[in-house]
C-alpha cells in the first residue's frame, strides 16, 4: 500500500524553487514541471515567498498584463492571475511570471 510521506510538500517546494532559479516561469509552466495542479502552485509560491524572505532573497513577480490593451497589474499584492482587466474589462490576461532574485 502506498502512502504519502510528510516530506512530499517540502520536496515539491524544493523542486519549484529549483525551477524558479532557472528563470521566469508562469504558474501554468510550474504546474507542468512539478506535476501538480495550478492552484496548488500558488499555495507553494506563497510559502516559498516567505521562506525566501527569511533567507534574504525574494520571489520576483513580473506583473500580469492584459493581452487586449496592455494594462499591467503593477500594484497587485496577490500572486494569482487576475480575472479581468480594470481598464477594458477583457478577460484575456497574461498571468504573472515568477523567478528568484
Ligand atoms: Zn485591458
Amino acid at each position: 500500500m502506498e502512502y504519502e510521506p510528510p516530506q512530499r510538500e517540502e520536496t515539491i517546494r524544493k523542486g519549484i524553487t529549483g525551477f524558479l532559479e532557472g528563470g521566469p516561469l508562469s504558474a501554468k509552466e510550474l504546474s507542468k514541471l512539478a506535476g501538480i495542479p495550478e492552484k496548488e502552485v500558488y499555495t507553494h509560491l506563497e510559502h516559498i515567498q516567505r521562506t525566501l524572505k527569511n533567507a534574504g532573497k525574494a520571489l520576483n513577480v513580473l506583473p500580469p498584463k492584459c493581452k487586449h490593451c496592455g494594462f499591467e497589474f503593477r500594484k497587485r499584492e496577490r500572486l494569482k492571475k487576475p480575472g479581468r482587466c480594470p481598464v477594458c474589462r477583457s478577460s484575456h490576461i497574461e498571468g504573472p511570471l515568477f523567478s528568484i532574485g
